[in-house]
């Protein structure tokens, strides 16, 4: 994967997101769990979009589930992503957020409800993206 990372690299200093992308850089996939409601938030936030609460821990998931929805870029769109093409999928956790990241594998292999796993990509020290493989 060809990357300028400056283009992709999250805000370690935003207190909501910053330990998303820490665990992700130790191959953890993690969301915000409501302590009122129990509702899994994605993406993270302050306050729950279920019951308003601003109670919350962080709970580390199987980084398993299915593709949802996909698409497959031809032109580059990002800095960040120049090997063109490749192609991003919206994946269905096993848990039941959808989350966006990139398939590594070759795009003809991508279809819908095709199992997957996260694969994380490291972007520096102290992040890493998560993105996807199919789970064969
Ligand atoms: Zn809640």
């Amino acid at each position: 994967m060809s990357t300028d990372v400056g283009a992709v690299l999250p805000n370690l200093e935003d207190p909501q997101a910053a330990p998303f992308w820490k665990a992700a850089r130790h191959g953890q996939l993690t969301m915000q769990r409501c302590l009122v409601c129990n509702d899994l938030r994605w993406t993270p936030q302050d306050t729950c979009p279920s019951c308003l609460s601003r109670d919350y821990e962080w709970e580390v998931l199987s980084g398993k589930g299915k593709i949802y929805s996909y698409c497959i870029y031809y032109r580059v769109l990002n800095p960040a992503f120049t090997d063109v093409p490749y192609t991003v999928v919206m994946v269905e956790l096993d848990e039941g957020p959808v989350i966006i990241g990139r398939l590594l594998n070759e795009p003809a292999e991508a279809a819908i409800d095709e199992r997957v796993v996260c694969a994380f990509t490291a972007i520096s020290d102290e992040a890493a993206l998560v993105n996807f493989t199919l789970d064969k």
